[in-house]
């Protein structure tokens, strides 16, 4: 008889969202015609540059002539690889063989399935508050105990708050960890990094054989010199680390789905040969996935290109002002913001030590704004709300104006 993978029952997550959308839905029966705000959710509306929507276009109307093709490398189409590598070249003067980055239909299931190019045992590190994937994928795979509801946190993960105390940054680790996830900037406190707050990072990684999965998601939304873009800009990184890009919030691409993995050759870890984990991830990539949508990559290839580049960098100015306008404003009532500056969420500290949901219902209640509770990333979002800078500028104002009209602080 088939049995259930009972990981899945351990699962504290899933709640977040549903919640949200309850509680709005309960204020709109009681509020009938009021409308709400939704600074919530993290995902982008503008329109895509032409040169864009042209080449997913032209691609999709080529699939009806005899240029039509079908599957194409598992690994992404070498030219795309070719321009990613460039890419990383140009912009964060890291040179990688193209033939390391791994195409893929988003960051989120790259997150989630590289865990399987490990030992069950590995122990995992990962950031308080941070986008949860990265753990609930683990505890799906079985590397996480129970869900400790009194702590709110898995058994056996190694929780590396990320506080105001510490400056949202991580401290190193002072047990014994083997997987380290690091999203830098950070969903969702909005926080960054530099080389320097890296570099004892990638020590640890290659002094205990552990390796770091850094996921760059939100890269583009740096503007401040001297952030890291990518983790091959810390010495040593390509010895102990993979990299997890996006196309989704650099480029629109959330429905569009592109990303890529970046997993070095030179990657080892303490029963490994070099080689030989790029290989296995070519592996999983050839069983499990038959490459990413060819369509998708015909735009990734458009958004790699200089006018590509340039309209991708106006929508990410567009969220950005949208973000300082949210940071500036929020600041001016007195409340304390953080991020917003080289990421597009503000994480925002709740008036007089009011909990997450508490400040959640007032900011709807009183303002008809949703946020996102900041509890709902794990224990360390506790006392804070993200708001989103993904919205149109007259959204953005509107809930502004009204959080200064309505809400009572
Ligand atoms: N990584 C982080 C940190 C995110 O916040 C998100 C989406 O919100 C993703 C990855 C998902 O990326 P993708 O749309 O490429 O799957």
């Amino acid at each position: 008889m088939a049995r259930i993978n009972q990981n899945y029952e351990k699962l504290a997550g899933g709640y977040l969202f549903p919640e949200i959308r309850r509680r709005v839905q309960e204020f709109q029966e009681r509020n009938p015609g009021v409308k709400v705000i939704r600074l919530g959710i993290g995902d982008t509306v503008l329109h895509l540059p032409q040169l864009i929507t042209g080449a997913l276009s032209g691609k999709a109307e080529a699939l009806g002539t005899d240029d039509y093709t079908g599957y194409g490398d598992e690994q992404g189409e070498p030219p795309l690889r070719q321009a990613l590598a460039k890419h990383y070249l140009d912009k964060f003067n890291v040179s990688l063989d193209p033939r390391v980055f791994f195409v893929s239909d988003g960051a989120k299931p790259d997150v989630a399935n590289i865990g399987s190019l490990f030992h069950l045992s590995s122990r995992i590190a990962i950031e308080g508050p941070a986008y949860p994937v990265a753990v609930d994928s683990s505890v799906i795979h079985g590397r996480a105990g129970a869900f400790n509801a009194a702590t709110g946190r898995y058994d056996g993960v190694y929780y590396m708050p990320c506080i105001e105390e510490n400056g949202f940054f991580p401290d190193l680790p002072v047990q014994k960890v083997d997987l380290i996830y690091l999203i830098r900037p950070n969903n969702p406190t909005g926080a960054t990094a530099t080389i320097a707050q890296l570099q004892p990072f990638v020590d640890y990684a290659i002094r205990n054989g552990a390796v770091i999965i850094f996921d760059v998601a939100y890269a583009a939304y740096q503007s401040t010199p001297g952030l890291v873009s990518s983790i091959y800009q810390v010495p040593g990184a390509e010895r102990c680390a993979i990299e997890i890009g996006s196309f989704s919030k650099w480029a629109g691409f959330t429905g569009v789905r592109l990303g890529w993995s970046i997993v070095p050759e030179s990657l080892v870890v303490e029963d490994s040969v070099p080689g030989e984990l790029h290989s296995m991830w070519n592996r999983n990539r050839c069983t499990t996935f038959n490459g990413a949508c060819n369509i998708a990559q015909a735009g990734g290839l458009a958004v790699l290109t200089d006018v590509g580049q340039a309209g991708c960098q106006q929508i990410v100015e567009y969220y950005m002002n949208n973000a300082s306008i949210i940071v500036r404003e929020l600041r001016s009532l007195g409340l304390t913001v953080y991020g917003g500056v080289d990421a597009p969420y503000a994480w925002v500290k709740t008036p007089k030590g009011e909990t997450s949901w508490g400040f959640f219902d007032r900011l709807l209640n009183e303002a008809k704004v949703v946020c996102t509770p900041g509890a709902g990333f794990g224990p360390d979002g506790e006392g804070y709300i993200r708001l989103s800078a993904f919205g149109t500028a007259e959204n953005i104002n509107n809930a502004l104006l009204s959080i200064k009209n309505n809400l009572k602080l």
